[in-house]
């Protein structure tokens, strides 16, 4: 029987929400119960036209406004966002499923890149020297780079979204958003308030879809760069079509992520990382623990108090338990890939020293629940070593030492996150200037960057050269125009007529 009402999930074009009447739509579920909650629409080329030509009738004059001004409108809308900040993150749970308090996080990690975006006069201020030659000087200037486009993952269906847009509307483009087609409320949730801030009609329209939408974004002529965040397969698709016709691309990927417990590590310490990092977001996280890489005596210390902290995690539907600790995964297709990964593993011989596969929640029995799982006597050659689960498994491999542990860790082809527990300096730095990981965390279980560093993941976790957030991302969305000038006296230089 369904009890949830179902939730509208309009478009955006010229700051007009309509709910267009497409072909196709697909369902959005709460994960905690298995319900229905709104109807997607699954947008085609007609409708990312309007858009782009809506963002093309903007564009001149939001790349003129004084950056100050753009800046003045993040401003107003980091105030509405602090005003409605509760009533998002109950949206964030009830299309995600993860508890209230990574709801919250979730969105107070994007609330930080719109703080940094207000800083818009600042961050885009060039270069210049004077007598590049005797008279001539030379200045840089950051122009905004016209169209960009955003595709979104369901992980963070605040953040996501937020690391892309804020910066590019301070950088002066305009923008056209693609929350996932899993989680699409929350990004026209925090739509309507960047409308609300005063943003002017055309500067952001918002679409929905999947594959077909997001084909008519990469190949569209009038859209100059593609901002993307999602599974590898599909980031490595998104790069080479998007640079094909033309766009600059960044396309952030999947993960695999190895934490490293030494025997010298504070075990009271690594197992709370170990735990917060691996089962957090219910393990649908780009920086989760993946593995545990346990190393040497950290075998006889580690594992025992790890296994009995993950069994006592309290899952539950997480709309209306606050005591659960762990919600459910996003649909019951991705469950069931999970398990199917963990039993692959079983079969290559590993065994399980904590099974989640039979956690049920008695008042929900209908959510996509799977309990904290881990897999120990992982190796190199099983497809569980390698595959991203992007759910609430925690592989364990054991080594006698660290250069092989590492050795294993970096024949990995994903390089988002490397993490270490240890009392060592001397490990520490070893791991930290040798391990093939983008991001690195000592004695710090998801070292995710904040809004003022780039989210900086390697090889087969990021496509493209320039990364989300900070620098990188003001850089990604301005392209620099050097000008050189020279101002004569009257008659100086002047070689045509001189005696
Ligand atoms: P996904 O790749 O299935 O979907 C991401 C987006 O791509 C969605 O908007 C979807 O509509 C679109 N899409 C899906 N298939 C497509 C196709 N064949 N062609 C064109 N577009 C397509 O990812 P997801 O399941 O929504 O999110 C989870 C993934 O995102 C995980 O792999 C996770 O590691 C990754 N992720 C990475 C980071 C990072 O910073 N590296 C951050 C968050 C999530």
């Amino acid at each position: 029987m369904t009890t949830e009402t179902l939730s509208p999930c309009p478009i955006l074009i010229d700051n007009e929400w309509s709910e267009p009447q497409t072909a196709e739509t697909a369902s959005v579920f709460n994960p905690s119960t298995g319900e229905v909650i709104a109807h997607v629409p699954m947008c085609g080329a007609d409708i990312v036209d309007a858009a782009v030509e809506s963002c093309a009738r903007a564009a001149r004059d939001w790349a003129e406004t004084p950056p100050i001004d753009r800046a003045r409108v993040l401003f107003r809308y980091k105030m509405l966002l602090e005003e409605h900040f509760e009533e998002i993150s109950r949206m964030i749970t009830r299309e995600h499923g993860k508890t209230i308090t990574e709801a919250r996080g979730d969105l107070r990690r994007g609330v930080e890149v719109v703080e940094y975006a207000c800083g818009a006069p600042e961050l885009l201020k060039g270069e210049s020297l004077e007598n590049i030659a005797r008279g001539i000087d030379c200045v840089t200037y950051r122009q905004p780079v016209g169209i960009c486009a955003g595709i979104c993952p369901y992980n963070f269906p605040a953040l996501v979204p937020m690391w892309m847009f804020p910066l590019a509307l301070a950088c002066g483009n305009t923008f056209i958003l693609k929350p996932s087609e899993k989680v699409p409320l929350t990004g026209v949730r925090l739509i309507e308030l960047l409308v609300q801030a005063g943003l002017p009609p055309g500067v952001l329209n918002v679409v929905h879809g999947g594959k077909e939408c997001v084909d008519a974004l990469l190949k569209h002529p009038k859209i100059s760069a593609i901002s993307f965040v999602g599974s590898s397969p599909v980031a490595r698709y998104i790069f080479e079509t998007g640079t094909h016709h033309n766009k600059r691309v960044q396309a952030a990927g999947g993960a695999k992520n190895f934490v490293f417990v030494l025997g010298d590590a504070e075990m009271d310490k690594a197992v709370p990382g170990m735990i917060d990092g691996a089962f957090g977001c219910a393990g649908q996280r780009c920086m989760a623990a993946s593995t545990a890489v346990v190393v040497g005596d950290a075998q006889k210390k580690f594992l025992n108090p790890l296994a009995e902290a993950a069994q006592a995690i309290r899952v539950g539907a997480t709309d209306r338990d606050p005591q659960a600790l762990m919600g459910a995964v996003i649909t019951r297709e991705h469950r069931d890939r999970i398990v199917g990964i963990v039993e692959k593993g079983m079969q290559e011989g590993a065994d399980l020293l904590v099974d989640g596969r039979e956690v049920r929640v008695a008042d929900a029995p209908d959510g996509f629940y799977l309990g904290p799982t881990i897999v120990d006597h992982v190796r190199d050659e099983m497809e569980i070593c390698a595959t991203e689960t992007f759910g609430p498994v925690l592989n364990v491999m054991r080594f006698d030492n660290l250069h092989d542990a590492l050795e294993s860790a970096n024949r990995q082809a994903f390089g988002n996150g490397a993490c270490i527990f240890t009392t060592s300096g001397k490990a520490a730095r070893e791991f930290a200037h040798n391990v093939k990981a983008g991001m690195v965390g000592i004695n710090v279980g998801v070292p995710a960057p904040l809004a003022y560093f780039p989210f900086s993941g390697w090889d087969y976790s990021f496509f493209g050269d320039l990364h989300v957030q900070g620098h990188e991302g003001v850089q990604f969305y301005t392209r620099t125009k050097v000008v050189t000038s020279r101002w004569f006296q009257p008659g100086e230089g002047d070689i045509w007529h001189k005696d």
